[in-house]
């Protein structure tokens, strides 16, 4: 992979604005054809592992929703900017460990990731400590893959409703990431159709190659990393 470009330098910021312009555009596209408004539609920035600077471009075009996978490198960058950016929103999209629950309760608007029932517990004593519970989105592996975190296929319904008797109308709506060797559009499908049978209105779906895809299928919410930010430095260790 060639090396990351330096974000301090105006020309790789630029090119940032530039993507995202190009993005928000195909998003508008998207909504025309599928008969969608523009506004059902918002464009989570998918930052992991891109510097703070690249955060900081897609903040001077307009961006407030950001997206990251992991709690700890969440909080080393995005308290700081709220200062600034009082209107940011953060996800936390990444699978999340009972040991960071309560941070993630600290630091986020949202949490994409909920599977399981341990992390129901934790997220609710992470809460009642931070005095505050983000917004939740149920994860539904709905290739059940092995190695993959989201609630099974055969137990999403069930974890539903008991998370939606759990935590109310913090629970907005389901999540998936769709095998990579896979047509998304059933996966997407198939979440639609279950965030339907549960009246929920959001459905997290799509990323930088199938997004468009996602937005036929009634995506509200489109997480997309490499198409704004470029490729991803290697993960720190
Ligand atoms: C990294 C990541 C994305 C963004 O992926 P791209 O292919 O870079 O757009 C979206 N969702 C989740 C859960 C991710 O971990």
């Amino acid at each position: 992979m060639a090396s990351s470009p330096d974000m301090s330098d105006p020309v790789a910021q630029n090119l940032i604005i530039e993507r995202l312009a190009t993005i928000r555009r195909r998003i508008a596209q998207a909504c025309l054809k599928a008969g969608r408004a523009e506004t059902d539609v918002s464009l989570v920035a998918v930052s992991k592992f891109h510097p703070i600077e690249s955060v900081e471009a897609a903040l001077k075009a307009g961006q407030r929703l950001f997206g990251e996978n992991r709690v700890q490198e969440a909080a080393s960058k995005f308290p700081q900017l709220r200062q600034s950016f009082p209107d940011l929103r953060l996800h936390i999209i990444g699978s999340l460990q009972t040991n960071k629950a309560f941070e993630a309760c600290e630091i986020a608007d949202m949490i994409e990731s909920l599977d399981r029932p341990s992390l129901s517990d934790a997220l609710e004593k992470g809460a009642q400590k931070a005095g505050r519970l983000p917004e939740l989105l149920i994860q539904v592996n709905t290739g059940d893959e092995p190695q993959k975190s989201g609630v099974a296929c055969e137990k999403a319904d069930a974890f539903i409703e008991t998370s939606l008797e759990r935590f109310g109308s913090k629970i907005r709506g389901l999540m998936c990431i769709p095998p990579e060797d896979q047509n998304p559009a059933a996966h997407f499908r198939l979440l639609r159709q279950m965030s339907e049978r549960h009246g929920l209105p959001v459905l997290s779906m799509g990323m930088s190659a199938d997004f468009e895809t996602a937005i036929a299928e009634n995506a509200t919410l489109v997480r997309l990393g490499t198409a704004i930010f470029g490729s991803r430095p290697a993960p720190h260790p």
